[in-house]
């Protein structure tokens, strides 16, 4: 489902290849992205009728900061009747199943906005050719193609990791 949401996004934003430019989604989504240094949050989101806003931690590297606006993208696209959302650095499943029902819905969004990020981020299919290229040089290790790979899509080599992974291209 989520990857389908994504797709359809791709599809209409007419994304060619990567990096996807997220900044230039959101504002063709009509949303503003604002950024300012924080101790606190890496992102949030604020729905209104006409103009929403994307606000993002201006410490955090450019991928990372890549990442909390397709995140909160993520929030806009599939949680509409929420309002407003704050995500704070670490905010992940980790912290998921161990408390109570509202912290248990609110984690399992933020799985979603997560997942969404990645396929956005990463769709599936332009990852899935350049890996299929990548497999031909043999004296690459896998560390060096996920460098490669990052760079390529504008990620951290951590989502990149997890992104080959979900998509069972490496384990
Ligand atoms: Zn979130």
């Amino acid at each position: 489902m989520i990857e389908e949401t994504v797709l359809d996004i791709l599809n209409e934003y007419k994304v060619k290849e990567p990096p996807v430019p997220v900044d230039e989604i959101a504002q063709k989504c009509g949303i503003n992205i604002g950024r300012a240094p924080s101790d606190d949050f890496s992102g949030f989101l604020l729905r209104k009728a006409d103009n929403s806003f994307i606000g993002v931690n201006s410490n955090d590297s450019h991928p990372r900061q890549r990442f909390t606006i397709a995140h909160e993208l993520g929030h806009y696209f599939l949680h509409k009747t929420k309002k407003a959302f704050v995500d704070y650095p670490g905010t992940n499943a980790e912290i998921a199943f161990r408390d109570n029902k509202h912290n248990l819905v609110r984690t399992r969004s933020e799985i979603e906005a997560n997942k969404f990020a990645a396929a956005l981020l990463m769709p599936a299919k332009h990852l899935l050719e350049d890996f299929s290229l990548l497999r031909k040089e043999e004296l690459m290790h896998l560390d060096e193609k996920i460098s490669y790979l990052a760079e390529r899509y504008k990620v951290s080599r951590e989502a990149m990791t997890y992104r080959l992974i979900d998509l069972k291209l490496s384990a």
